[in-house]
């Protein structure tokens, strides 16, 4: 006999595991379903909040800093920011994780969600499927929290409605962790039309020495485009410092979705498109959402 769950939460990066923690303390029982290896954020290499911080708690938090150069076609300008902190996204998740275990909660690895159960128009559970073995898991709710980062993520919700991502809105992204990097004390956000049109580039400071270093824009080849900014570029700090991880995703620029629920299912975090258009900024979204 098939179990069924209060909730099922397909994604178990920050908005998943932050919605999974909440229904999970608030006593209902929890799976959560990640498709991958390992829960988290896969690949995310460092994360700028620059908004009020404080629901985070310190653990996650990797460091202050007080500058951002702001880098414009004509015109540079420092800026001096007292509420802006880097953050370790995997960390984050860690303690997440281990609130939704502390209060009785399920997480499964390597089980991605494939589609929805559904009768008389109201969604009543999930199908998963993965290396031939698959299994249908019935649930009062189901949380779409699969992200925006692939083309086939944030789906289930928005097929529901009948829609999709505007795809003229989608930012692609690439990021490089960056090894040997000069003066890490400043944030450094660039405004280039040619490399990112739509969208900016960044240098954010990490543990000493190391830094993320990335771009996003509207219609570009996120590789290309990080590669080329950086060759054209020259920036200083930079200069020998070389790449040892990426990271690609994509950023909904459309805003929030309107609505966030159907009969029997709910959207959090980058699958409802939770991202401050403006800045790309969305773990916090995620986080407070979920
Ligand atoms: C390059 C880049 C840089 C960014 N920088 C910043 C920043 O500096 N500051 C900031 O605040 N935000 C930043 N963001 C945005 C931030 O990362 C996202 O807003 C946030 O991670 C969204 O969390 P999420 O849990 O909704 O989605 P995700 O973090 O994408 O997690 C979704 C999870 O769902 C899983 N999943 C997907 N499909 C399925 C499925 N079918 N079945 C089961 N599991 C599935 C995935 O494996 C993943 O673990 C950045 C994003 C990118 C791409």
């Amino acid at each position: 006999m098939p179990e069924k769950w209060d909730v099922v939460v397909a994604g178990g990066g920050t908005a998943g595991l932050s919605a999974a923690r909440s229904a999970s303390a608030e006593g209902g029982k929890v799976l959560l379903l990640e498709m991958s290896a390992q829960i988290g954020s896969t690949g995310q290499l460092g994360n700028v909040i620059s908004s009020d911080f404080k629901i985070l708690g310190k653990r996650p938090v990797v460091r202050l800093f007080r500058e951002i150069e702001l880098h414009a076609p004509h015109r540079e300008l420092s800026v001096n920011y007292d509420r802006a902190v880097v953050v370790d996204q995997r960390r984050l998740e860690e303690h997440l994780a281990a609130a939704v275990a502390e209060h009785g909660g399920e997480i499964w690895l390597n089980a991605p969600v494939t589609g929805l159960l559904m009768s008389d128009g109201v969604v009543r559970g999930v199908h998963i499927e993965a290396g031939g073995w698959s299994e249908n898991i019935e649930a009062e709710v189901v949380i779409d929290a699969t992200g925006a980062r692939g083309e086939m993520s944030g789906l289930f919700l928005r097929h529901v409605l009948g829609g999709g991502w505007n795809r003229d809105l989608l930012a692609f992204s690439n990021e490089y962790l960056m090894a040997n990097v000069g003066n890490e004390k400043s944030v450094d956000i660039f405004f280039d039309a040619y490399s990112a049109p739509g969208g900016h580039a960044w240098i954010y400071p990490l543990s000493k020495g190391f830094a993320a270093a990335g771009i996003n824009g509207l219609r570009i080849h996120p590789d290309a485009a990080l590669d080329e900014f950086l060759g054209r570029r020259k920036i200083k700090k930079l200069e020998r410092a070389l790449p040892i991880a990426a990271s690609r995703g994509q950023l909904p620029l459309e805003g929030p979705l309107y609505q966030t629920h159907a009969d029997g299912i709910l959207a959090v975090g980058g699958a409802a498109g939770q991202i401050y258009p403006l800045t790309g900024q969305g773990l916090l979204y995620s986080l407070k959402c979920g």
